[in-house]
C-alpha cells in the first residue's frame, strides 16, 4: 500500500486540526500535551453584566469543541505515528487489514468497518 498519500493527507488534517485548536484553546504552558480551552473574546464591553454569562457559555462550548478536536488529533497523530512503525491500515482491533476505500475516506481509522461498530 501506498502510505505516502495517507501520510500527505494526515500531516494536512494535523494542520487544520491544529489550527481549529487554536481558535478555542491554548497550550498548557506546562504541559504542551495537553490544551486547555479559553473564553472566545467577542469584542463586547467588559462593563456590561451580561457579558459574563456570554462568556462562561463560550468557555464551555470551547471546552467541548476542544476535546473534540483534541481527540481527533490523537487520531491522526497515532496514524502518523503507525505509518513510521509501519503498522498503519491494520485494524486495531483484529489486526487484519483495513480496506483503502476506508483509509481513503478516513486515513486516521482505527480499525476495520466490521471492528468499528
Ligand atoms: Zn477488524
Amino acid at each position: 500500500m501506498d502510505t505516502n498519500k495517507f501520510k500527505i493527507q494526515l500531516e494536512n488534517e494535523l494542520k487544520l486540526v491544529e489550527g481549529e485548536m487554536k481558535d478555542v484553546g491554548r497550550k498548557n504552558p506546562s504541559n504542551p500535551n495537553d490544551w486547555e480551552p479559553v473564553e472566545t473574546d467577542m469584542g463586547s464591553d467588559p462593563a456590561d453584566n451580561n457579558d459574563v454569562a456570554d462568556e462562561m457559555e463560550s468557555f464551555g462550548e470551547n471546552a467541548a469543541v476542544l476535546n473534540r478536536l483534541e481527540a481527533r488529533y490523537n487520531d491522526i497523530k497515532s496514524a502518523l505515528d503507525k505509518i513510521k512503525e509501519g503498522t498503519y491500515g491494520k485494524c486495531e482491533i483484529g489486526g487484519e487489514d483495513i480496506p483503502e476505500e476506508r483509509l481513503e475516506a478516513n486515513p486516521s481509522a482505527k480499525t476495520c468497518i466490521e471492528h468499528s461498530k
